[in-house]
């Protein structure tokens, strides 16, 4: 169940971060990490800009939430990302143990559901928050930059 007073509000942050990712050119994702009602980690994909595969939202995400908890588990935690995340990602949040996964869009070809990686056994997921806006941003991108091309 969405529930419209927290998830849609922290969703919405992490849509702006996608549009940070959009200005710099970036594939727009982005995520927040959640703790206790408070934002504790906020990033956005920046794979072209540091010119790493692995520089996705919730990775550098993750590196935040733990540096500003100081430690490495992120138990009580929801990670709110734009885009269902990859196997990469979801393979990191298994370490992470994390509490809650909350995606917008899904991702048919490389999200972490169709291509059956685990996650941590105590994380929930919820997907489909704020679908529409999630996936409208990455239609625009790709639209844009077939434009330009
Ligand atoms: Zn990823």
């Amino acid at each position: 169940m969405i529930n419209p007073f927290d998830d849609v509000y922290f969703m919405k942050r992490a849509l702006q971060e996608a549009q940070l990712a959009f200005d710099k050119n970036e594939v727009p994702v982005g995520a927040v990490i959640v703790m206790n009602n408070q934002i504790i980690a906020r990033a956005h994909n920046l794979t072209e800009m540091l010119n790493d595969v692995t520089a996705h939202a919730e990775m550098q995400a993750f590196t935040a939430a733990a540096d500003f908890l100081g430690g490495k588990y992120l138990k009580e935690c929801t990670l709110y990302v734009t885009l269902e995340p990859c196997q990469m990602c979801a393979g990191a949040s298994y370490w992470t143990q994390i509490g809650k996964i909350v995606y917008g869009a899904s991702e048919e070809k490389r999200g972490f559901i169709n291509l059956n990686t685990t996650l941590h056994p105590k994380t929930k997921v919820l997907g489909g928050v704020l679908e529409n806006e999630c996936s409208e941003i990455l239609t625009r991108f790709f639209i844009e930059k077939r434009n330009l091309n």
